[in-house]
C-alpha cells in the first residue's frame, strides 16, 4: 500500500480508521471477521490541530469519506495532497527563445 501523506493543511500524519459499511468505528480484528461489510475513512488527530480546516470541520470527523479499500483511500488522499503542496511553488513555464 502506499504510504499516506500527511496532512497539506497542517503536516500532522494522518491514519486510518476501520468501519463497517455503515460508517461505524470498529477495529482492525475487526477485519478477520467483517460481517457488517467493511470500509475506511481518514482518521486526523484533532487535538492541537483545531486551526486545520480538515480536521475541525463543522465538528464532525474527517472521516465523513468512506473508501472500499484502503488503498483507494490511500490513492485518494495522497492525489489530494500532492495538489495542495505542488500547487503552492510552481510558476507558469515560458517558452525559451
Ligand atoms: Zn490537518
Amino acid at each position: 500500500m502506499e504510504e499516506l501523506k500527511p496532512c497539506p493543511f497542517c503536516g500532522r500524519e494522518i491514519s486510518i480508521d476501520v468501519r463497517d459499511e455503515e460508517g461505524n468505528l470498529r477495529n482492525e480484528k475487526y477485519l478477520n471477521d467483517p460481517w457488517s461489510g467493511v470500509s475506511f475513512s481518514i482518521s486526523h488527530p484533532l487535538l492541537g490541530n483545531l486551526n486545520c480546516p480538515i480536521a475541525n470541520h463543522d465538528g464532525e470527523q474527517v472521516g465523513c469519506l468512506l473508501f472500499d479499500s484502503k488503498e483507494k483511500l490511500a490513492e485518494c488522499w495522497n492525489h489530494r495532497a500532492a495538489e495542495n503542496s505542488e500547487g503552492a511553488g510552481k510558476h507558469p513555464t515560458t517558452p525559451e527563445g
